[in-house]
């Protein structure tokens, strides 16, 4: 049984179009409410969106991801400390799109044991070298262990999996007894989104290609054996160059454009901004008994 209606590619359930992005058709479950874009190939998927680009030439990516760093660390132990209120003590702690490892690199600084999987090589290679962490190359989907993990973090991340069902139900064979997911994820049903509609940056298919409410998100988990514990906005910082980068992507070309984001990169790309608290949101699911 699948809870996503197999909305990736054979949805037996009634779909309607939502909206055609860049010649992307991103469509709405009538039955279940999933909004979701439907790939065909997921080979082609993970290559083509996860190539070294993603991480270096900015688009729907960064514009350098290895700029992030400091900001990504204090990212993950912020989360560390946050999973204290669920979790006793710190144990095992698998990221899902761990990237350069530098999330983990903040759990890490908080006690954790890390381990990660990565479908960019050359990002897993950095976190192998760099802090000599466990980082497979691949995706969840396809990730195999003998490990039990106290946590798993999806960071960023569920929107870009092929197979929502068997990733979820991956994670949930690699949790010991309740063990906790941390999902950090786009909320399509906040004020902003609403505002400003289709235009919203993280409609950017074949990038994301599922887009959650509280509710859809909460479905989704509960349906795989986890209780849904808390929610809440994270405190997110990102470099202002990367902000001009999605502004970059999402807009349509206007007179002087290229000089002004140009311009505005050179002045204040390295400034750091607190990313404001309302499209992104975190949720802390428990693997059920
Ligand atoms: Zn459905």
């Amino acid at each position: 049984m699948r809870k996503t209606c197999k909305s990736i590619r054979n949805c037996p359930e009634e779909k309607e179009l939502f909206l055609n992005k860049n010649g992307y058709e991103i469509f709405d479950c009538t039955t279940c409410g999933h909004r979701f874009h439907g790939i065909n190939d997921s080979e082609i998927h993970l290559e083509k969106v996860y190539s070294d680009s993603y991480f270096f030439e900015g688009k729907s990516g960064y514009p350098n991801y290895l700029d992030e760093k400091e900001i990504l660390i204090k990212h993950g132990s912020r989360y560390a400390k946050l999973m204290s209120e669920y979790i006793d003590k710190p144990g095992k702690v698998l990221d899902v799109g761990s990237a350069a490892g530098f999330i983990l690199k903040g759990f890490e600084n908080e006690g954790w044991a890390c381990y990660g999987v990565e479908p960019n090589k050359t990002m897993a290679e950095y976190g192998k070298d760099e802090f000599g962490f466990d980082i497979q190359v691949g995706d969840l989907e396809s990730y195999e262990t003998n490990q039990k993990f106290d946590l798993i973090t999806l960071i960023e991340v569920i929107g870009h999996f092929n197979d929502l069902d068997i990733a979820i139900q991956k994670a949930h064979s690699f949790l010991r007894p309740n063990g906790i997911i941390l999902v950090e994820s786009w909320n399509r049903e906040s004020l902003i989104v609403k505002l400003i509609g289709k235009h919203w940056h993280a409609y950017c298919p074949p990038s994301v290609i599922h887009w959650f409410s509280d509710k859809t998100i909460s479905e989704l988990f509960d349906f795989y054996g986890f209780d849904r514990l808390n929610k809440g906005f994270p405190l997110k910082r990102i470099k202002v160059n990367h902000g001009i980068s999605l502004v970059d992507s999402n807009t349509p070309n206007f007179f002087f454009k290229k000089r002004i984001i140009n311009f505005l990169s050179r002045s204040f790309g390295k400034l750091k901004l607190i990313y404001p608290p309302i499209d992104v949101k975190w949720y802390v699911f428990q693997k059920r008994n």
